[in-house]
């Protein structure tokens, strides 16, 4: 193994409290009480193999086999994208057209991917999904979470699962997506299907169990057998909660010590003590309401109520068919009350929280080396900067893919 040192970085984003200091020249707003981007200015971070070696200024930094001049841009780590759908197939172009021509989202949309997915091929599904997640990565994305959920029957779930899990560590079990039409009368004998036998099926080849808690889904009893199930079969739980309405879903994250609660727009004031008293992370996920024309989830409120927030795609055919981790950093930022810092810090941190994990989403020695360069003087820009393709290079465990 050789080590490489990246320096000439005008910002280090390490996410390391205990690191940097506010800066009367940062041109950020970390407040009186510094930043929890653990920001280092004039910097250099050494990887060693697949790790990070070490981090701080760079007239500090140890001598290395190879050298990389940043060229006084800046570096935060590989972004964390904690909640999206890649293994499906189809496309819901006209769904969305119509709906941005006065139609409704509801929850039904699925059906028609569920369909296109059934139909596909492993071959096809599997294209998809690595278009999907290369197109993220060079938008600086080094973790990403998917699931399944479109194909809805034992067989198809459980392949569905498979495929991603060539992919990613990071495998959620969603068969309690929607209720397929086939057994559209009979809900209980679905929920009895993914509890039961296509648990056994997709068990193996997942890490989390998921459920779409919400009207024209799953009710919160349902919720909390499919999640149950899953917890007795080794899953860890997370749930997709009050995403189009008020509902018992936050609650029950808590209650389960759910990793995450994912959408989080409609909460009551119980629902945000519930959040700030225990680990959940709120998941906020702006493509699906800016996709849908929704209502913004309200993030100051979570974040001056002291809960964890991660930011995250959705990334999906039907309500956010975004990739882009920098575009929801930029609508975090603009609409939902958070800072640069804050926002910046959900994305690569948070979403890290949300998926129990400390090895990414930081900067410091022995997590995974998994950077981006921006063509930026400083992570600000992310929200700046809206649109504009600033990721210019980005790392994987230690090796550069972009
Ligand atoms: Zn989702």
């Amino acid at each position: 193994m050789s080590s490489t040192v990246i320096t000439n970085i005008a910002t280090l984003v390490t996410n390391d409290p205990s690191l940097g200091r506010v800066s009367s020249r940062s041109g950020t707003s970390e407040g009186g009480g510094g930043s929890p981007l653990g920001l280092v200015r004039d910097a250099a971070v050494v990887v060693d193999g697949d790790r990070i070696a070490w981090t701080g200024e760079a007239s500090k930094a140890p001598a290395t086999d190879n050298r990389v001049d940043a060229g006084g841009r800046s570096v935060l780590p590989g972004f964390v994208d904690s909640h999206s759908h890649l293994v499906f197939a189809g496309d819901r172009t006209e769904e969305f057209n119509a709906r941005m021509s006065g139609r409704g989202y509801t929850a039904g949309g699925i059906r028609t991917t569920v369909a296109a997915t059934r139909a596909a091929s492993d071959e096809e599904l599997e294209a998809n999904l690595t278009r999907y997640l290369s197109e993220a990565l060079s938008q600086g994305t080094t973790t990403m979470e998917t699931k399944s959920g479109y194909g809805l029957t034992v067989a198809d779930e459980a392949r569905a699962l498979r495929l991603a899990a060539r992919h990613t560590d990071e495998v959620t079990y969603l068969g309690a997506h929607i209720v397929p039409p086939d057994l559209a009368d009979d809900p209980a004998a679905y929920v009895t299907l993914v509890t039961g036998e296509m648990l056994d099926a997709c068990a193996p080849h997942a890490r989390w169990i998921d459920v779409f808690c919400e009207k024209g889904a799953f009710d919160g009893d349902q919720a909390r057998a499919v999640l149950t199930a899953g917890r007795a079969r080794g899953l860890h739980p997370r749930i997709h909660a009050n995403q189009l309405s008020y509902g018992p879903g936050v609650q029950l994250a808590v209650e389960l010590d759910a990793a995450s609660a994912d959408h989080c727009t409609h909460l009551t004031d119980a629902d945000v003590d519930a959040l700030a008293s225990g680990d959940t992370v709120a998941t906020l996920l702006p493509g699906a309401e800016f996709s849908t024309r929704a209502e913004w989830p309200d993030a100051r409120r979570l974040l001056d109520a002291g809960v964890t927030v991660a930011l995250s795609t959705d990334c999906n055919p039907g309500s956010s068919f975004t990739s882009s981790v920098p575009f929801c950093v930029a609508l975090a930022v603009r609409d939902m009350g958070m800072t640069p810092d804050e926002a910046v810090w959900s994305a690569t941190a948070g979403g890290a929280a949300a998926l129990r994990r400390t090895d990414v989403g930081r900067l410091t020695p022995g997590a995974y080396a998994d950077l981006v360069l921006l063509d930026a003087p400083s992570h600000v820009h992310l929200a700046y900067r809206p649109g504009v393709p600033l990721v210019s290079g980005v790392w994987r465990r230690g090796v550069r893919v972009v």
